[in-house]
């Protein structure tokens, strides 16, 4: 099998290079092709001998990912299904805004972690994604929109990265790391830390972790003011409660590339959206004490989660208690979800190796009223 060079990282890439017997500005000069060039075979790389090009191209190759559909919302908006094989496809989403272009990218096929709320989760969990796929979501997408927006040679079509579409990227950390480091590197995508964000359900281990390697934005979705409801909401919350999680938060920040941590919150009818849980949360952030967001997601409904959209009104009314309490709150604009890439909605297709499915249908929530008395 073909080594797959969009497996590596630049360390990586010397490595394999120093293999083969070339010198480290060679793995550079590689790496810049691949990367800022997008160049998707060796005969293109002009300035590589061609001794070395004749080398690479028998042990090596620069896999991208088969396109299954590609779709173009109303906004702008677009969205990718991706084959990774054995009946698993994922989606990448590029949303442009005037003043940047974001890339929501899938870190796993399918989810273990099954919140109530995700269609992800409901699929259940059938694979990783290597690093190799991981960074192909992103020199396909920012290739491509180059040539479709018809850009100035040296200009982007991707300012920011979020790991918020498919899978938790925590659960992922071997593949995820190096991936991280492909989008920072100068010689390759050269995005600064804090256009990168890691979202999380709470693998609190791995933000500690993520902490020491390679520090990026966080973000959390926190999607409940105490653990009763939490543990039924994100089931992962039974193994690191929130007060492991907020304290993780809290030390992460010592090394973060932004001074707060952006909680999400997806905003759901009747079960997390009382104004007296806005106060909850107030209460918990602050004795935690942790500087944060918070980004309030309307949620995208699907048929099998048997939730529905928290009215506006009361998204209104929640974002407003919170920022009276002094919290910078946010609520998420959605984006093309006439070609469901709004968030929750990226189901893609996924061997379910989990029967997630049909563990997580209509099981009621029980909204325990502590926070709604307080
Ligand atoms: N696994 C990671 C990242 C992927 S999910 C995580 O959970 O953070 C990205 C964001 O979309 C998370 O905040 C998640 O809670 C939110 N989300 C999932 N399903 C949703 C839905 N149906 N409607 C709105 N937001 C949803
Ligand atoms: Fe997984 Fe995130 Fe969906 Fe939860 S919200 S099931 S962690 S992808």
């Amino acid at each position: 099998m073909l080594a797959n060079l969009l497996d590596f990282d630049l360390e990586g890439l010397a490595a394999y290079c120093g293999d083969l017997g070339e010198k480290r500005f060679r793995a550079t000069q590689l790496f810049r092709w691949i990367h800022q060039k997008g160049a998707g075979d060796f005969a293109q790389m002009s300035d590589l001998a061609k001794s070395l090009r004749d080398k690479l191209a028998g042990a090596a190759e620069i896999r991208p990912l088969a396109v299954i559909s590609e779709h173009v919302s109303a906004d702008g908006t677009v969205k990718w299904l991706f084959d990774v094989g054995a009946g698993d496809a994922i989606e990448t989403v590029f949303i442009p805004e005037d003043d940047r272009g974001t890339l929501c990218i899938s870190s796993q096929a399918g989810c273990a972690v099954g919140c109530r709320f995700c269609s992800t989760g409901h699929q259940g969990f059938s694979r990783n994604l290597t690093t190799g796929e991981i960074v192909a979501q992103l020199w396909h997408a920012e290739h491509q929109l180059r040539l479709r927006l018809n850009l100035p040679a040296g200009e982007r079509a991707i300012s920011n990265v979020v790991m918020m579409g498919m899978g938790e990227p925590l659960q992922n950390y071997s593949a995820l790391l190096p991936a991280l480091r492909v989008m920072l590197d100068d010689h390759a995508y050269g995005l600064s830390r804090r256009r990168v964000t890691v979202s999380t359900s709470g693998v609190v281990p791995m933000v500690e972790r993520l902490r020491d390697d390679c520090p990026v934005s966080l973000a959390v979705s926190l999607h409940a003011p105490d653990d009763a409801l939490r543990d039924q909401l994100v089931p992962l919350n039974k193994k690191y409660p929130l007060h492991e999680l907020l304290a993780a938060c809290r030390r992460y920040l010592e090394s973060a590339p932004r001074d707060f941590i952006t909680f999400e919150y997806c905003m759901l009818d009747g079960v997390n959206d009382g104004l007296a849980q806005a106060d909850a949360l107030v209460r918990l952030v602050r004795q935690a004490d942790v500087a944060c967001k918070f980004n309030l997601i309307p949620f995208n409904p699907f048929p099998a989660s048997g939730l529905t959209r928290s009215p506006h009104e009361r998204v209104l009314a929640f974002a407003r208690r919170l920022q009276e309490s002094g919290l910078v709150t946010t609520i998420r604009k959605t984006r093309g979800d006439d070609i469901d890439a709004a968030c929750g909605q990226l189901a893609g297709e996924v061997q379910d190796r989990t029967r997630a499915g049909v563990r997580l249908r209509r099981v009621p929530i029980t909204v325990v009223q502590s926070a709604q008395r307080a």
